[in-house]
């Protein structure tokens, strides 16, 4: 049991109605590929609307349904499968639990036909190419990610809602107020490292203590440990089929998945056909420094590979840069003798914590600011994870996030082709190479001497995402999305 009683006897700081409370469970998110604020979100805006519809009683009045996809959404829309996301939403399946080999069947279904059964109950005329209308040249003032329902009834009425997908899959629909998550009192509220360390300092807990006592406001400890495991059996189960998956990335790049090649090369041709034994082979390999440097590199190439083809994946704290937590914290438990429960567990809360102060003082959507704000934030995550977990102080901790971010700042986002392929896939191995170069700096160093705090960073961060150029925000108008003569095959 944690010291919660330390927080009877000390003082509020501030007001707690001042603070955005995310769990680890926003920051964490099960669902498929390949992008957090193209895909999920749309797919999760797309179930928000339904709501409405069976709330009004309506959903059986309704006679047709039209899709617009506004700004970023609509330029790199197609190669994020936002499409996919908002039928599937809207044929009211779940993207946690949705069978993914299921995606291209149901899809072709309902373009074929030109019918969709909205909330799996009610069908209605709907053909994809008519019925989802890309506005590639303009963009709503709230955020650049943004959809709108429109809905025709059988009197001829017509409603439409408006949402955001902000980063992370998080949805705000229109005039509602950011965030949006369910209140809650937390003992300890926090949106700065500041707030972080001052609670640390007060109660003497570590980080993960205290993001713990957080999420017990929300639901008992048992319960946070146990979605937590399954957050993680994910992530295994998601290394584990992009490191035995080989062949061509769907979108007609013809890139070709590289973690299955490594994985066999990496223990030399044999094959392990079950999780265990295979991990036990690669921990049993010994501990080069290029062995382990190429495992964090299969680890995160195998999880953005399967991102891409559609697969099943963590949201940590986006899905272009979903293999950044996955590599690093299998590199802690294979290779730091760090993979018991208790210390996955320790590693993911405090993580979540550092994606949930980014996404407080700057951005989790690269719409708004760049790849920067995905795989910059993911590695300041992992470093601060992988630091607490070894040992490190929670001012280390923070360093290593500090450090990790340091050397992702102005780092755009421009993906060819609008697909999460090309730089995304390779661009996860280097931000969990950082992490772990961030967390070992830290762990070597004072932090009492660092010129560069991590709030510090966090504010230039967003500062660099207000200056950056919108071509360079997940629209595919810049850098290696022009400048590289790479066409898409006709299919
Ligand atoms: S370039 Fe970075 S931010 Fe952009 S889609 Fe790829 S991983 Fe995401």
């Amino acid at each position: 049991m944690l010291k919660a009683f330390l927080f009877l006897i000390l003082p509020i700081k501030q007001p707690i109605l001042t603070y955005e409370p995310i769990s680890v469970f926003d920051i964490f998110k099960i669902g498929i590929g390949p992008s957090s604020s193209h895909t999920l979100g749309p797919w999760r805006a797309a179930q928000r609307f339904l709501n409405t519809l069976n709330s009004n009683n309506s959903l059986y009045e309704v006679a047709a349904i039209r899709v617009m996809l506004y700004g970023s959404l609509a330029k790199t829309g197609v190669g994020h499968g936002t499409d996919m996301a908002v039928q599937l939403g809207l044929s009211g399946d779940d993207p946690v639990t949705f069978n993914v080999h299921g995606i291209t069947g149901k899809l072709d279904h309902i373009a074929n036909k030109k019918r969709l059964v909205l909330d799996n109950r009610h069908e209605i005329n709907f053909d994809p190419k008519e019925d989802i209308v890309f506005l590639f040249s303009e963009t709503l003032p709230f955020h650049p990610n943004a959809l709108s329902f429109l809905v025709t009834f059988n009197d001829g009425n017509q409603i439409a809602e408006t949402y955001y997908s902000v980063g992370g899959g998080f949805v705000v629909k229109e005039n509602e107020q950011v965030g949006g998550h369910e209140a809650a009192q937390l003992p300890f509220p926090i949106n700065t490292a500041d707030d972080v360390l001052h609670w640390c300092i007060k109660t003497g807990l570590s980080i993960h203590e205290v993001v713990l006592e957080n999420e017990n406001a929300w639901r008992p400890e048992s319960q946070t440990r146990e979605k937590l495991l399954e957050i993680w059996k994910v992530m295994k189960e998601c290394v584990y089929k992009g490191c035995h998956t080989s062949g061509l990335l769907p979108g007609g790049l013809n890139v070709r998945r590289r973690a299955a090649d490594l994985n066999k090369k990496l223990l030399k041709g044999k094959p392990y056909n079950d999780f265990d034994t295979w991990l036990n082979a690669i921990h049993g390999g010994g501990n080069d420094f290029r062995y382990i440097l190429d495992w964090v590199s299969c680890f995160a190439l195998a999880v953005n590979e399967e991102n891409a083809s559609f697969g099943r994946v963590v949201t940590a704290p986006t899905n272009g840069a979903a293999g950044v937590i996955p590599a690093v914290l299998f590199y802690y438990a294979l290779f730091n003798e760090g993979s018991s429960d208790d210390q996955v567990i320790r590693f993911l809360l405090t993580a979540s914590e550092i994606g949930s102060i980014f996404k407080k003082g700057a951005t989790i959507s690269a719409a708004m600011g760049g790849c920067q704000a995905e795989i910059g934030v993911s590695s300041a995550m992992a470093a601060a994870a992988l630091t607490e977990c070894l040992g490190g102080t929670q001012r280390q901790a923070l360093m290593a996030a500090e450090i990790a971010m340091e050397h992702h700042l102005g780092m755009t986002c421009d993906p060819i082709a609008g697909l999460v392929q090309i730089p995304c896939i390779e661009r996860n191995t280097m931000g969990a190479i950082k992490a772990i170069t961030a967390s070992q700096l830290a762990m070597q160093s004072m932090p009492d001497y660092a010129k560069v705090s991590l709030d510090g960073v966090i504010k230039t961060m967003w500062d660099t995402a207000l200056d950056m150029n919108s071509k360079y925000k997940e629209t595919a108008d810049g850098g290696l999305a022009v400048n590289v003569p790479l066409s898409l095959s006709e299919c």
